[in-house]
């Protein structure tokens, strides 16, 4: 159907578009339950698809849903291509899809999972101690906010700006980096590997068991210019993996900032795959300006924690477009955008 957008109005719709499509093309399917369950008792999975062959020595992996109700646009990028292109592949070449990482907030319209947890935060060393977040200490009680409206909300939305104005727009970008000490708070990166974490790790080298070159994408929504992919590589500035990752995506991809681990899931891919170079990528598509978006984050918060007795449907639909646009136009550039990056990734990988 030419006017597909592949966009699919929840998690579950969005899974059956992706199912029916991976049917069609028959490649190797396989389902991870979730222990929590998505509205209504939902069972929940995140879905593995390989298509090219097993012993595949180079790799596309291509993942939707991290960030929970980020998945829309990740999950019709990877049916789109499926749709369009999902029966040829170069040989010696597999793409493997990650459906619904973090199936838990795609389903529930979250960001975090079922443990409150901020995916992308995760794969630390949990063996190691736990970094602490000065910044956020600073920032929580203004930002992770328990009220929806009122007085007390309004002087803390004030003080959150106040502090904005005092600390730089750059430092309270660092204080939502991360945190590992409130888990009740926002961006909580955990202190064990979350079930995502441990089944990602399980189904990549099963999928990949001769991969020794792949190209890691994670698709993600919320920051940046609107309907853009901004490519943000996890490699340091120099390095070998920087330059390919440039090669690959172009030169508007940026190197990670320093040489900390800060949790992303394509680290669970670089540790899984041993023996393989994994050149990792967050793509980050714009919706609205980030002083939208964080509204947004902040009544979610709020009404999951201390007013689900509360009709959340305004505030569920205000998160939902937070993350993902109603507007076709936008999602004709997410596709555009998303299906380049997947091809110039098979480019590169042909080449190197
Ligand atoms: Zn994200």
């Amino acid at each position: 159907m030419a006017s597909d957008s592949h966009f699919r109005p929840d998690y579950a719709a969005c899974r059956e578009h992706f199912l029916n499509l991976s049917n069609v093309l028959g490649g190797e399917l396989m389902r991870a339950i979730n222990p929590a369950s998505g509205p209504d008792g939902l069972e929940l999975s995140t879905d593995f698809l390989r298509l090219g062959p097993t012993d595949a020595e180079r790799a596309l992996i291509l993942v939707s849903g991290t960030h929970g109700a980020e998945g829309f646009a990740g999950s019709a990028i990877q049916c789109a291509w499926l749709a369009a292109h999902g029966g040829q592949l170069p040989d010696n070449l597999a793409v493997v899809m990650v459906h619904g990482l973090n199936a838990f907030g795609f389903a529930h319209l979250r960001r975090v999972n079922e443990n409150n947890v901020d995916l992308n935060r995760n794969f630390i060393d949990h063996e190691a101690d736990h970094p602490h977040n000065d910044g956020y200490a600073k920032v929580a009680h203004f930002l992770a906010v328990n009220r929806l409206d009122g007085p007390e909300r309004e002087a803390a939305d004030k003080e959150l700006l106040r502090l904005g104005v005092e600390m730089g727009h750059m430092n309270i970008m660092r204080a939502i980096g991360g945190q590992y000490d409130d888990a009740e708070g926002m961006f909580y990166g955990g202190r064990v590997p979350s079930w995502s974490n441990r089944a990602l790790r399980e189904y990549l080298p099963k999928m990949l068991p001769n991969v020794k070159l792949a190209a890691y994408v994670d698709i993600h929504t919320g920051l940046g210019p609107s309907g853009y992919g901004s490519p943000m590589c996890y490699h340091l500035p120099k390095s070998a993996d920087y330059n390919l990752a440039k090669a690959w995506w172009g030169g508007d991809v940026t190197a990670a900032a320093a040489k900390i681990n800060h949790g992303k899931t394509g680290v669970g891919a670089m540790e899984a795959l041993m023996g393989a170079r994994v050149i990792c990528l967050t793509l980050e598509f714009g919706t609205l300006p980030f002083d939208g978006i964080l509204p947004a984050l902040q009544d979610e918060h709020a009404w999951w924690w201390h007013h689900r007795d509360r009709d959340g449907s305004t505030i569920k639909a205000n998160f939902k477009a937070a993350f993902c646009r109603d507007d076709r136009e936008w999602e004709s550039q997410i596709i555009e955008r998303g299906l380049q990056i997947v091809a110039t990734s098979i480019e590169g990988l042909v080449k190197n």
